[in-house]
């Protein structure tokens, strides 16, 4: 039987390995570990998570994909709610969504959008009637026009924080989708998020190949040919026509390899947005009760700043605080920003920090906008014999999208045996 063969050993391509497990799959990584963006650190018996930290109960495919391998029993909710938000130099507290009395204006304008977006969502997700403006607007205009604008900052932070770009650029459909997440009970995985990628990697038996970058695919009529690998510094050359080919990368990394011209047009207009993560110590629990999370002004920087010990029930007496920085470059950005917003919540913590791990990201995800939606209608149409696409960009970005494509992507290998 042929073999898959699969580039990147992100969440995309070991779910592909998976749902292609009886073609003996073979994944091809450029760096030491599998796991790209699903990444957790264990400090104190705890894991924390410097790639992606959540996701929803509704999210169809990869709850489905937690079930069939037997990590239902793993999901942990996490309660994001209450968080504070550092608002002009001010942190206020949200609880039970919704503000103190003094922003009472600000707490029924939420209602509105909360109800607003259960009726959406269900409409979207059952695509009845399915309001076009959601996808062709972006989030902000579609809120003024639909709500209003005084609660606007607060989901403008959220939206910065959860996808790392203004939420003006990114569609109604996916700032509401994203807020809908943030703002009921989330899920993570009590072992940290990387257990799913190491429970996928050990059901589908694939044969994971570190140090061993795709250095070029060449597609000739509709077919890819040919892929160049370097392992260990060692180039090799695999003829390629006879098995099937799969890309987990991101988009800007696939168009550094692919040859075919009218692929390279399509992904050469995926947007991204990167970010930093950085993972403090400090000497005790620093931040109050109420700081599980805290979201930031989407001008300022940081934007999410994570207080482990609450987010995660840490029982040590040290304080671990993660901190989200988002950036379009990775110039863009400098810590001294990081530790003048952290000062800006506890006075002088800048100095008690220790720096455990710092992760950069700067593929960090997709922007979802109606040029978008366009680019994933093109990439449908593309049809190659033995060469598919899995990855966040082929849906609305997320862990959700990276299984969903990996399974659309099986059917059809599956379908070729
Ligand atoms: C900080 C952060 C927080 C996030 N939080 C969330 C969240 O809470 N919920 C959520 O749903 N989503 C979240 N996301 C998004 C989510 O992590 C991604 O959508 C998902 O992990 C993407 O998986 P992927 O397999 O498509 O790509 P990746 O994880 O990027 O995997 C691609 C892999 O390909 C490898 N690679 C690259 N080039 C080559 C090459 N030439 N040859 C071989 N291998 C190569 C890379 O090293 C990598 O391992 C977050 C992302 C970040 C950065």
């Amino acid at each position: 039987m042929q073999k898959t063969i699969i580039l990147g050993a992100g969440l995309s391509g070991v779910s592909l390995a998976y749902f292609t497990r009886k073609t003996s799959p073979i994944i091809f990584e450029k760096t030491g570990v599998s796991g790209g963006r699903v990444e957790s650190i264990i400090e104190n018996n705890h894991s924390i998570e410097t790639g992606a930290q959540f996701f929803s109960i509704d999210e169809p495919n990869l709850v489905a994909l937690l079930n069939k391998i037997k990590l239902d029993s793993q999901l942990a909710p996490l309660k994001l709610d209450p968080f504070s938000v550092l608002h002009e130099g001010k942190l206020i507290a949200f609880k039970n969504k919704q503000f103190s009395k003094d922003f009472s204006e600000e707490s029924k304008e939420l209602k509105r959008f909360y109800n607003l977006t259960d009726e959406l969502l269900s409409k979207a997700y059952t695509e009845e009637d399915f309001p076009k403006e959601l996808i062709q607007k972006d989030f902000v205009s579609w809120y003024k026009n639909s709500v209003g604008d005084k609660a606007l900052w607060l989901l403008e932070s959220v939206i910065y924080a959860i996808t790392f770009s203004r939420a003006s650029k990114q569609s109604a459909l996916y700032g509401l989708t994203v807020c809908e997440t943030f703002f009921q009970t989330c899920y993570t995985l009590k072992n940290g998020m990387r257990t799913l990628i190491s429970k996928l990697l050990q059901e589908s038996k694939a044969q994971l190949k570190t140090d061993a970058k795709a250095t070029k695919i060449v597609i000739d009529d509709g077919k890819a040919v040919s892929l160049s690998i370097n392992e260990k510094g060692k180039i090799q050359e695999i003829e390629t026509s006879n098995q099937n080919i799969a890309s987990g990368l991101p988009a800007p990394e696939i168009l550094k390899i692919i040859s075919d011209g009218k692929l390279r047009k399509e992904l050469s207009k995926i947007e991204y947005n990167g970010c930093a993560v950085h993972v403090f110590e400090t000497p005790k629990q620093m931040l109050g009760n109420d700081a599980g999370i805290l979201v930031t002004d989407a001008g300022l920087k940081p934007s999410v700043i994570l207080n482990e010990p609450n987010y995660f029930n840490f029982s040590s007496n040290k304080g671990i605080i993660g901190v989200l920085v988002p950036y379009k470059d990775r110039n863009d950005y400098s810590k001294e920003d990081v530790i003048l917003a952290l000062d800006l919540i506890v006075p002088n913590i800048g100095k008690k920090l220790k720096e455990i791990k710092t992760s950069y990201w700067d593929y960090g995800l997709p922007v979802h906008n109606y040029g978008l939606v366009k680019v994933q209608e093109k990439l449908a149409e593309m049809e190659y014999e033995n060469f598919h696409l899995v990855g966040d960009y082929l849906g609305l970005p997320s862990l959700d999208a990276c299984v969903e494509s990996a399974k659309k992507a099986s059917l059809k290998i599956m379908r070729g045996k």
